[in-house]
């Protein structure tokens, strides 16, 4: 007995055939040079759910000199802010229109719940639609005080061609967190999805193509990290590269862009912590903590994986969290219930395994879960929503990524020493506090590392607001008015418009 609620095979039809997923190169659908393909099961099911091209090196040649080649036309990059907006406006259109079909996909291949990847796909439109808004919008500065005789302008101007590098964990969230933003600037783009869904991806490049998008603007190479996403980071006619993914391979990228001193923004990995204080409303906290580490079965780089409580109210939390968990549908993700579906891979499940049995090992407790277990009628891989107490600092499981819906507690009883648990992570992506008193709120908001603090909540959203990780986490930021800037270089003008220059020579 787990005492979970077990979601078996909801039975829904499996798609006849694999989504058959290709190359976006200068307006057209090609296969792999070498006719190199890969097979993506669903995690879920076990079944072949799409074949890919498996890009190679002249595959990713000949988009980046499509990118390349476009770019310097001009059809896009210097387009009217007014055409930028009015095709991004059609492309949220086209994907609301398709939201059943991108979400399914994105269920097989990711093994995420079908009801939370048809709310991810409605949040990508908003992207679009917001991006819109910023490509009217976006301007630069003058100077009109440098005297007399001088106007100073600077020009905000589209950074070229950008490198797109994504995870699987949200695809088209999180290309739609980058590409409309690049594309309000002016830039043209060569994408690359993880190799584990990249079909999503391609439904969006179909959407762009019917959107009026001229050829050549965003081309979409399919395949591994390297060679593509290794290309992408090297190549000299790349002028930009923003990814996200973990820590580990952006810093490859960042080593491997050095060469050409190309910019760089990293969406990277969290240890995001909740701190819990004693006057907080722990019926409110539990609900969102139980939300913050079992959403996307906790493969989400704002997964409030470790909560940090006062000692006093720690067993009355930790009790709320597993009666929640308990509660929460565990299962077919195809099952509109499902809240906590399939994990990405086997040595993906491995790892958050290992986690696990390391911090027992460790003198740690697991008040739930703890191990995979696939609910009725399902061959592909699950874990358990797992709640491991009595955590102490030195453990890997307190400070290290797990990327699964295993929820660590620590304690803490005064706030400094909660702050410095928060803060003792080499991450800083986002963090939470739970506290009836604002100023207990905004203490912590501001003696915290993190790019983003919930306070009495988790993981709320806004196309509006930047969102960004500090340390470990990354460098720059989407989203907002930054989220646009990360695509535009800055160029100053100087003009003379008044009387000739005092002449140097006599
Ligand atoms: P990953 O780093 O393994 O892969 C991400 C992408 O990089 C994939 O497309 C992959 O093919 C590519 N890649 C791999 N090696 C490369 C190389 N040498 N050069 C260029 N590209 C390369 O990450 P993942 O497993 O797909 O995703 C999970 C990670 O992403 C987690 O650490 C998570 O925290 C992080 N993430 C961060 C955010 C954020 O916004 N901060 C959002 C989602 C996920």
């Amino acid at each position: 007995m787990t005492g979970l609620t077990l979601i078996p095979s909801s039975g829904a039809a499996l798609p006849a055939e694999p989504f058959r997923a290709r190359h976006l190169i200068g307006g057209a659908w090609r296969d792999s040079v070498d006719g190199a393909v890969s097979e993506r099961r669903s995690p879920a099911h076990g079944v072949p759910v799409s074949i890919a091209a498996k890009g190679g090196q002249p595959d990713v040649e000949a988009a980046i000199a499509a990118a390349r080649a476009t770019f310097d036309a001009g059809t896009w990059s210097r387009a009217s802010g007014k055409d930028r907006a009015a095709l991004l406006l059609g492309v949220a259109d086209l994907i609301e229109r398709e939201i059943d079909r991108v979400a399914l996909i994105e269920t097989l291949e990711s093994g995420k719940p079908i009801t939370q990847a048809k709310g991810e796909i409605a949040g990508a439109a908003d992207l679009w639609r917001y991006a819109a808004a910023l490509a009217r919008t976006m301007h630069g500065d003058s100077h009109n005080t440098l005297g007399p005789d001088m106007l100073g302008l600077v020009l905000k101007e589209p950074i070229g061609v950008a490198g797109i590098i994504c995870p699987w964990n949200f695809p088209f969230l999180i290309v739609s967190q980058k590409l409309p933003f690049a594309l309000a600037a002016g830039c043209t783009a060569v994408v690359k999805p993880s190799e584990l869904t990249p079909s999503s991806t391609v439904i969006l490049g179909e959407l762009l193509q019917e959107a009026g998008l001229p050829a050549g603007v965003v081309n979409i190479v399919l395949g591994y990290g390297d060679p593509v996403g290794a290309a992408l980071s090297t190549h000299t006619d790349v002028d930009m590269v923003s990814f996200t993914g973990s820590t580990a391979v952006g810093k490859r990228i960042v080593a491997a862009a050095s060469g050409t001193l190309k910019k760089v923004s990293l969406e990277l990995g969290g240890k995001n912590p909740q701190v819990v204080f004693p006057d907080a409303d722990l019926d409110e906290a539990a609900d969102a903590i139980t939300f913050g580490v079992h959403f996307n079965a906790g493969e989400c780089c704002n997964s409030g994986s470790r909560v940090i409580v006062h000692d006093d109210v720690a067993e009355a939390l930790v009790a709320r969290v597993v009666a929640l968990s308990q509660k929460v549908p565990f299962g077919d993700p195809l099952d509109p219930r499902t809240q906590v579906g399939a994990i990405i891979s086997p040595e993906h499940l491995a790892k958050i395994d290992g986690y696990v049995r390391d911090a027992q090992a460790a003198g740690a407790g697991v008040a739930l879960g703890g191990a995979a277990l696939s609910p009725g009628g399902l061959s592909g891989q699950f874990y358990q929503p797992t709640i491991v107490t009595d955590v102490t600092p030195a453990m890997p499981i307190a400070t290290e990524e797990v990327f699964g819906p295993v929820l660590s507690v620590l304690t803490f009883r005064d706030t400094d020493e909660a702050i410095a648990l928060a803060n003792s992570a080499s991450y800083g992506l986002s963090a939470g506090v739970w506290s009836r008193d604002v100023s207990t709120c905004l203490d912590f908001a501001r003696r915290v590392q993190a790019g983003t603090v919930w306070t009495n909540t988790w993981m709320d959203g806004f196309s509006e607001l930047p969102f960004g990780g500090v340390k470990q986490s990354g460098q720059g930021r989407e989203l907002g008015r930054y989220g646009l800037e990360e695509y535009l270089e800055v160029k100053t003008v100087q003009m003379r418009i008044g009387a000739t220059r005092a002449r140097w020579v006599a």
